[in-house]
């Protein structure tokens, strides 16, 4: 696929959580800091499409990028359960194949991103759980750390403030000061293919082994070169519910509804039943949408020309 400039058509979507975030809370260091790491997570992917790299392995590096950094709940930085452990989600799709893979509640292993491509690609599964799937990343040969490698003081407060009241912090409350969720990565290639890829540690003072829609296929991540790639965040249970990303993508490839408008519909179907989050979704002729019912979502996008583009306010 070629852009209006006759030049070979790559882009690249990330997220870093949907929320309450408001610019008056929101200093401009902390706002600076926020937008550097997403321009960075940008051109990690960038690096790789550029190369002619697949939009999987573009993925994986965005990802793998905002894992590493503390300011996004995924990988280090992540929140706490109830039990003041972490325990980290991860998935990814290839729109080409629709193969997919996928791991939950890991506690050691450093860039879960790293380990669902590792299910996708090396096993006949789609989701390992728990002291399994380490056991697999390790087997891998996949970075293992020690828990302690995710903690940061701010989400270990939060967690605090959150078992004083006694709530499960959706990420997403109007009510809280601590937004930062989930991230995630949409990605066409030259090729002409999608891959999408979502990674979380899910929502602060989690119990029972609760896990969200970002591990789950259709749910927090969808990838299909017939329609869309979508990678969400939000209050999981309602996009659970809704089917999210399959939602979305099926309203593309069975009703034919332009992008933007099925990415509104299945927002409108979560706002519906009470779910708070966005979603970025992308097609193959570079299409794109990224929208929330939130007052803000980390997000950012590049394409070809080489230029990082991030937001984090609706005005931007
Ligand atoms: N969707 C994630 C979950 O429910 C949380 C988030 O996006 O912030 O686990």
């Amino acid at each position: 696929m070629k852009d209006s400039n006759n030049k070979t058509l790559f882009k690249l979507l990330i997220h870093g959580g949907a929320g309450a975030i408001l610019r008056d809370k929101l200093t401009p260091e902390r706002e600076q800091a926020f937008r550097q790491i997403l321009t960075e997570a940008l051109l990690a992917g960038y690096t790789i499409l550029a190369a002619k790299g697949s939009s999987v392995d573009a993925v994986v590096a965005a990802i793998t990028f905002l894992e590493d950094s503390p300011l996004f709940n995924a990988g280090k930085g992540a929140v706490f359960n109830h039990e003041g452990h972490i325990e980290l989600d991860a998935s990814i799709m290839d729109g080409a194949t629709r193969m997919a893979g996928a791991v939950a509640a890991v506690t050691t292993i450093r860039n879960p991103i790293c380990a669902a491509h590792k299910v996708m690609t090396q096993s006949p599964y789609v989701m390992l759980i728990g002291h399994g799937a380490e056991v697999y990343a390790a087997e891998q040969n996949l970075e293992l750390v020690d828990p302690t490698y995710f903690y940061t003081q701010h989400r270990w407060d939060q967690l605090k403030k959150a078992i004083a009241k006694e709530k499960i912090l959706l990420d997403h409350d109007a009510e809280s000061d601590e937004k930062y969720g989930t991230v995630g990565a949409v990605a066409l290639d030259c090729y002409g293919n999608l891959a999408a890829g979502t990674s979380t540690g899910g929502l602060t003072n989690k119990r029972y082994g609760r896990i969200g829609d970002s591990p789950i296929i259709g749910a927090g991540t969808y990838a299909d070169n017939r329609s869309i790639a979508v990678s969400a965040t939000g209050s999981g249970e309602m996009f659970i519910r809704t089917a999210a990303a399959f939602n979305t993508a099926a309203y593309v490839r069975m009703k034919q509804i332009p992008l933007t408008e099925a990415v509104e519909r299945t927002l409108e179907e979560i706002t519906a039943i009470g779910g708070a989050g966005g979603l970025i979704a992308l097609d193959t002729k570079g299409n794109y949408a990224m929208q929330f019912n939130t007052s803000g979502m980390y997000r950012g996008m590049i394409d070809n020309n080489g230029v990082a583009w991030t937001g984090i306010f609706a005005d931007n």
